[in-house]
């Protein structure tokens, strides 16, 4: 079984983007990341995307905000980041406590500054098939380490287990637009690994660490790891069991080193969109 790589996708994405930087005239774009509380998750993603962005040659700054900040502070204070021109481009740290109304933030958000593709105008283009808006950027990452590794993916069937709006929903949607056959599935489907098994590509974005067994897998079907968690030993693993699904598997992406990787590369590669560095 070949490992898909995410460093290796991320390093040709950070080439593509340093190279079109030495057209670019001015400041580096700004990326804003918009948190709420202490999460350790949310500091470790922020430590992640900081990194990222820098090494792409972008500048990024936290706008950190109390756990119990009252909702009309904060859309104030977020307004006032959305309409910045120093900010290029935002990214917010979902979930919001529950005080703050998410769907509003989400409506509010610039759809020009929405890298993460959470506004209704985002959602819709990538729903429609248009490449003009963002796509969250975990679902784009999925399409990108599949092109980069030259995966067809046309004509061929595609499984997602999982159907939230941030990964299952829009990478059904991207998939298509990529000419794939696709089934979504969830908690309601019935007999999982039977329809897994029928998979060529198969997602797994369930959030249950190692769900998907080699019973799930079908023969030389590729394996794209979407889940990061925190095993009973303190080590990262994915919604795949890695190491059975080795037999069955043609390729897979490993977790850590798979998706995660290309997630923040895809956010850089936004952010140099949103910036006029890139045009495509
Ligand atoms: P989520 O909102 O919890 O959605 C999980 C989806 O999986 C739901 O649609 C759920 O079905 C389905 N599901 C759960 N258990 C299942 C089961 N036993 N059988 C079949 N379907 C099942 O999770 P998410 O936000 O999409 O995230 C998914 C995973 O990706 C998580 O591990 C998360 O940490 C990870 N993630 C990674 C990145 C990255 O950069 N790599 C970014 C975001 C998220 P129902 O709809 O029926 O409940």
């Amino acid at each position: 079984m070949e490992i898909l790589k995410g460093a290796e996708v991320s390093a040709r994405m950070k080439e593509q983007v340093l190279d079109a930087m030495k057209q670019y005239e001015g400041d580096p774009p700004m990326l804003a990341i918009v948190r709420v509380g202490e999460k350790p998750d949310d500091l470790s993603y922020e430590r992640g995307a900081m990194k990222k962005m820098e090494s792409f040659g972008f500048r990024a700054r936290s706008y950190a905000f109390p756990e119990g900040i009252p909702d009309a502070e904060f859309r104030n204070a977020f307004q006032a980041i959305n309409a910045d021109p120093g900010v290029a481009g935002i990214l917010v740290l979902l979930p919001l406590p529950k005080q703050i109304d998410s769907s509003a933030v989400a409506a509010m958000i610039d759809p020009k500054k929405d890298l993460d593709g959470i506004s209704p105008v985002n959602m819709a283009k990538v729903f429609a098939g248009d490449a003009s808006g963002y796509a969250p950027c975990t679902a784009e990452a999925v399409v990108e380490v599949l092109k980069a590794y030259e995966i067809p993916i046309s004509g061929r069937r595609a499984v997602i287990v999982g159907r939230s709006l941030v990964v299952g929903k829009p990478l059904s949607m991207l998939l298509l637009k990529e000419n794939a056959t696709v089934t979504v599935c969830h908690t309601r489907t019935v007999d999982l690994p039977a329809v897994c098994r029928q998979a060529e590509i198969l997602v797994a974005a369930a959030g249950k660490a190692r769900l998907l067994d080699g019973s799930y897998v079908g023969d030389g079907a590729v394996v794209i790891d979407v889940g990061i968690h925190v095993d009973a030993d303190g080590k990262l693993c994915g919604d795949v069991d890695f190491e059975s699904v080795r037999e069955r598997a043609s390729m897979a992406t490993p977790v850590p080193g798979g998706v995660g990787t290309v997630t923040t590369a895809v956010l850089a590669k936004h952010l140099a969109r949103a910036a006029g560095v890139l045009t495509e």
